[in-house]
């Protein structure tokens, strides 16, 4: 008998003691609504069906739980039985690992009976790409919607807009594009990637947006577009310096960092953009749910302070500090994107009692649990701690075994009353610069992450999760994906180099591990 190595590990299963085979002659009967969960395996079987050569079904269950699935391989058929389409494509997510994996025998896939029950224990299973820092082609983003699919990742969270580059096409406003979307340096410096003065001018049009929220959607997986505000502004205000404080001539940031950039709370001109970029924006994207930034505005505090319209939007207001017009400017954020049909996400940096209940929680600052603990009974949190899910971290500081080891109940997220909608993790661009590092500092991570966010910590062990990796790392392989070799510190330089390309030890070790392999 073969033990299937499923990551993330179903919730449960009974092996039987009998077997089913399975050829590209088999038939994929599909209830209508999951007949793209159907194709994913079709595609994958090349199937042309003939009689008498086994069958796959695929039947909607009324009652059953979102996202949930049995997989049932017996001895007159394989059964998939699903109440929603994400829980019949992660069955056939389960079923396409089992027949890449199963005995062979000829031209077909012998398969072991077996019964397996299975549904996710986080509803929230994301990931975050930052495209602002370093820009990443279509199929560079398509094959991580691939890879986050094959793993039962649900969220795609697209950071489109930073400092150093506008990355979404606006008709409404093309200076965001023609000077947003373009930087004097390809590269930020550092590692590998110097500033080589060639310049950098990339945004998606809003086609090629359709394009992959419509693939993403097959995949099961929903894209939570991200527009930064108040701070991590630069490419905004680059595009639209009358909607700083002080209208000042700004530039798309070339180097690594954070700027001091920020938006005029007291301009009401910054308002009426936001309204017609959210406007635009917002259709393009099904998704409820729409992440308006808040973090690190604090850098452009001063600024705030010096601004005769901020001071006075502070007095008419009653508003005391620069947090709490923080808080205001994202309640109005808030309105307006609620005009436009969606429920905003903002980090946790500007959590307040204030802040408008609405607007879900990002946690991302270990030193901001007690405020998160908090707001978690009177908000919507997303965990994507610093600590564990920063996969552009290097392996010495987040290892694979330390994103293994993440635990809702250690972090005080479990308790009753607590609105948790679930995990993300966070690919930040500074130091990654291509499909290469992307996947190296994803890979073998994103599969631990997956595994935390999908199944329950009873049913998790570190040692058990790392033999079925052994598998998925042959499958990246012939994938061609550069998965990291490196999997926890072997040199820790000195001095505090954090980021995975910042001084290049891990992913050169990598590489040299990778060829070996051959
Ligand atoms: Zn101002």
């Amino acid at each position: 008998m073969v033990i299937y190595n499923i990551i993330p590990k179903p919730n449960k299963y009974v092996y039987g003691d009998s077997e089913y085979e399975i050829s590209s002659k088999s038939e994929v009967l599909c209830s209508k609504e999951f007949v793209e969960a159907g194709n994913y395996l079709t595609d994958y079987l090349k199937t042309k069906p003939e009689e008498n050569e086994g069958f796959i079904k695929i039947k909607k269950v009324e009652g059953m739980p979102s996202e949930a699935y049995t997989l049932k391989i017996t001895n007159d058929g394989v059964f998939i039985n699903a109440g929603d389409y994400a829980g019949a494509f992660y069955g056939a997510v389960t079923l396409k690992t089992i027949l890449m994996q199963a005995k062979k025998q000829n031209g077909k896939a012998v398969l072991n009976t077996l019964v397996i029950e299975d549904k996710p224990d986080n509803a929230y299973r994301g990931a975050m790409l930052d495209c602002s820092r370093h820009f990443f082609e279509i199929d560079t983003v398509k094959s991580l919607l691939d890879n986050m699919a094959f793993l039962k990742l649900n969220k795609f969270h697209w950071h489109l807009s930073d400092d150093q580059g506008f990355r979404i096409e606006s008709k409404q406003f093309p200076e965001l594009n023609k000077i947003g979307s373009k930087r004097a340096s390809r590269h930020l410096k550092g590692f590998g990637m110097e500033n080589d003065n060639v310049e950098d001018y990339h945004f998606y049009t809003q086609e090629e947006i359709k394009d992959i929220v419509a693939y993403a959607k097959q995949r099961n997986i929903e894209i939570i577009p991200e527009i930064d505000l108040p701070g991590h502004t630069m490419a905004i205000l680059a595009a639209k310096p009358e909607l700083s404080c002080t209208g000042e001539k700004a530039e798309v940031l070339t180097v690594n960092g954070i700027s001091k950039a920020i938006l005029c709370a007291g301009n009401e001109a910054v308002f009426e953009f936001l309204d017609k970029l959210f406007d635009e924006i917002c259709p393009l994207f099904p998704s409820a749910q729409f992440h308006i930034g808040g973090d690190e505005a604090f850098r452009g505090y001063k600024l705030w302070d010096d601004c005769p319209k901020c001071s006075a939007l502070k007095q008419k207001e009653g508003i005391g500090s620069n947090k709490e017009l923080q808080i205001w400017f994202m309640n109005r954020a808030c309105a307006i994107l609620k005009k436009h049909g969606k429920t905003p996400v903002a980090w946790d940096d500007c959590m307040g009692d204030s802040l408008d209940s609405s607007i879900a929680c990002q946690f991302w600052r270990p030193n901001a649990i007690g405020t998160v603990r908090k707001q978690s009974l009177k908000r919507d949190v997303i965990i994507s701690s610093t600590s564990y899910f920063y996969f552009d971290l290097k392996y010495s500081v987040i290892s694979l075994k330390k994103a293994y080891k993440f635990n809702k109940v250690k972090v005080g997220l479990n308790k009753p009353g607590q609105r948790i909608l679930g995990l993300e993790c966070e690919l930040w661009t500074e130091w990654i610069d291509s499909k290469a590092s992307l996947e190296f500092s994803a890979f073998p991570r994103m599969n631990a992450f997956a595994e935390v966010a999908w199944t329950e910590l009873k049913n998790r062990s570190f040692t058990d999760f790392y033999k079925r990796l052994a598998w998925y790392k042959t499958y990246m392989k012939i994938k061609d994906v550069n998965y990291s070799r490196v999997e926890s510190g072997f040199i820790l330089p000195k001095g505090i180099v954090y980021h995975l390309g910042e001084d290049g030890s891990e992913f050169k070790k990598s590489a040299e591990i990778k060829n070996a392999e051959k």
